[in-house]
Parts: C-alpha cells; structure tokens; sequence
C-alpha cells in the first residue's frame, strides 16, 4: 500500500513531515521523504527505512514497489488526479488497486497513548472557558475573542489551534460555522464560541454558547432544549450502539420541540489526528460505536434573524458506557 494522506503517514509511522510517501509491503516499509526531512524521520519513524526520494519521485518508489511485485493499494479519496497519472506513467509494470477508508477505521478506535494526548488537548480548552469567562465583555469583537483565545490556547503549550475559531455573536450565532467578524459584543447576546487545541497531533474541539446580561425567555428555553438533546445523545452513546440512533436521540427531542428544521447538521463526529474523522454521528453512517471511540456530540439550533445555541463535549465510548473527557462547566450559560 502507498500512504500519502499526513495523519494517515502520522499515525503509522510517527512521521510529521509535510512530504513522504509510505510504501508499505508485505514484508518491509519504507518512508520516502525528500532531502529536508531525511534526519526528522529517521528519528521520528524508526520502524521504517527511510529512503531519499529521487526526481522523478516515480522512480524511487517505482524501485520499491517492483520488489513487493503484488498489487499496490491507493487511498483513492485522497491521492491527486495529477498524482495518479504520474504514478500510472512512472510505474507501468505495477498494479495500482483503489482503496479507501483502511486506515481512517483503524484510527477510529483510540488506543491508550491516543486518549492520553486528546486528555492534554481537551484540557487547554476546559481551561479556555474558564478564561472565557473572565475575558469576555461587552464591546470586544469576535475576531478579538478569537485572537486572544488562540493566544491563551497556545500559552498552555498547544501546538497551534485544532481550526479557525467560530466566534459568533448576536444574530450571527444563527450562522453554525460563522467567521468572526468586527461585529462587538451587546448587553443581551447570544455568543457561541467553538474552538479547539492541538497538542502533539490531537485535537479537541469544544463549543459553549453564553448569553450576556440576564437571558430573555427564548434564549432560555433554546439554550436548556440544546442541552436535553446533549444529554440524550450523550445517554445513547453506548458501545454497540449504531451511530445513526445516537444522532436520533439528540435529534428527536430538538424535533419534538418543533425545531427539527432548525438543527441541519449531524450530531457529531470522531477527533483524533484530524479535527473531523470518522465515525461521523449522523443518520447516514453505518458505524457502530466501539470502546476506544472518541466522539464530539454538538446539537444545536439556530434560528435566522434571532441567533443560535451549540452544545459541545468530547465523549471516550468505554466497555461499559461513555465517560464525558470535556470538563467545561456547561450550567454557567450567563455571563
Ligand atoms: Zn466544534
Ligand atoms: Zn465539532
């Protein structure tokens, strides 16, 4: 098998160099990388033989890949047009076989080492709250609560933030993946913030939404209606139990309420190397939760022209049930 994808070459070799090409046969593998990162990853990947790559890169792994004469598999969801056609022209004698989703499955369970850096990482944002809540007032702006948020994030020692943060205040928190603008923060407003630290590779990804001054009525009930569809999805979380009835418990009592329309986007998904991977908690995906599966459970509803709630921990699905690894206060909605 030929790996390229950067967590996928990560998370089997230990690599984290931007330029590698994993060549993996049935009895040796070799990570091929170029001149820049030839001492990174020897240190990094000792199970691998590192081989320098040569121009054109066809040729090095030509030269691999005709000693495993086997057919060679491809992850077809991420390899380039471009770089297929290089590799079809550069190796001819060689079968290249689509593949896709081998290595995702196996980074869906996480194994103790995993759990321990994504504990490291949802630890910097429990502590962001906590910042949050001391830092926010009105009149800043969401791109201001963003920046000092990373600044803060990367103090604790996280490697960078797991993606571009959503700040989203007043109407705007109707917006699920809003991009903080120069909007400042009212007496009186919604603000969900989703954020997220990386730290040696793993991501968290965390979301509370605060009201500032005294919640009216509505903001109330769709705050604490968010939060009974958490607990329910949270609740259904089991080992065994398919992702799709997850995502339908926390999904039926926002519909019950009447605002089915208002939560468009699946309950969750899986974190790991990548701030997005699978199982994804929706109604369409046929994984099964498994022990070792770490999961993000975010319903939300957002209603245009008046703003929006999300809710979101990060769940360790265990032998016997789920543990919640996301400590942040979530009854403290009123700043
Ligand atoms: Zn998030
Ligand atoms: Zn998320």
């Amino acid at each position: 098998m030929l790996v390229n994808t950067q967590e996928n070459r990560r998370y089997l070799s230990g690599f984290t160099g931007s330029n590698a090409f994993l060549v993996i046969l049935p009895q040796r593998a070799y990570l091929c990388t170029d001149f820049r990162y030839l001492e990174q990853a020897a240190l990094q990947a000792p199970d691998f033989e590192v081989v320098q790559l040569e121009r054109p890169w066809t040729k090095t792994i030509g030269a691999l890949l005709t000693r495993g004469s086997c057919p060679v598999a491809f992850e077809s969801e991420h390899l380039s047009y471009d770089t297929y056609v290089e590799l079809l022209r550069g190796i001819p004698d060689v079968e290249f076989r689509p593949q896709k989703g081998l290595i995702e499955a196996l980074r869906m369970v996480k194994d103790a080492d995993e759990v321990k850096l994504l504990r490291e990482a949802i630890k910097m944002t429990d502590r962001g709250v906590d910042f949050l809540r001391s830092y926010l007032k009105p009149g800043l702006t969401d791109q201001e609560v963003a920046l000092e948020l990373e600044f803060f994030l990367r103090r604790l020692g996280a490697n960078g933030p797991a993606f571009s943060f959503i700040v989203a205040s007043g109407t705007r928190s109707s917006l699920p993946h809003a991009e903080p603008t120069e909007r400042r923060l009212e007496v009186g407003d919604l603000l969900t913030i989703d954020f997220g630290a990386v730290y040696k590779g793993y991501h968290s990804d965390l979301t509370r939404t605060f009201v500032f001054g005294e919640p009216t009525a509505k903001q109330r009930s769709l705050y604490d209606l968010v939060l009974e569809a958490q607990i329910a999805g949270i609740e259904a979380a089991q080992p065994g139990v398919p992702v799709a009835e997850v995502d339908r418990a926390a999904r039926s009592v926002i519909e019950q309420r009447g605002h089915g329309e208002h939560f468009g986007h699946s309950l969750g998904h899986g974190v790991g190397l990548a701030i997005h991977e699978g199982p994804h908690l929706s109604a369409e995906c046929p994984e099964v939760l498994q022990p070792g599966m770490v999961v993000t459970v975010e319903p939300g509803v957002y209603i245009p022209g008046f703003g929006g709630v999300r809710t979101e921990d990060i769940i360790l699905v265990t032998t016997t049930g789920n543990e919640i690894l996301s400590q942040a206060p979530k009854h403290s909605f009123i700043l």
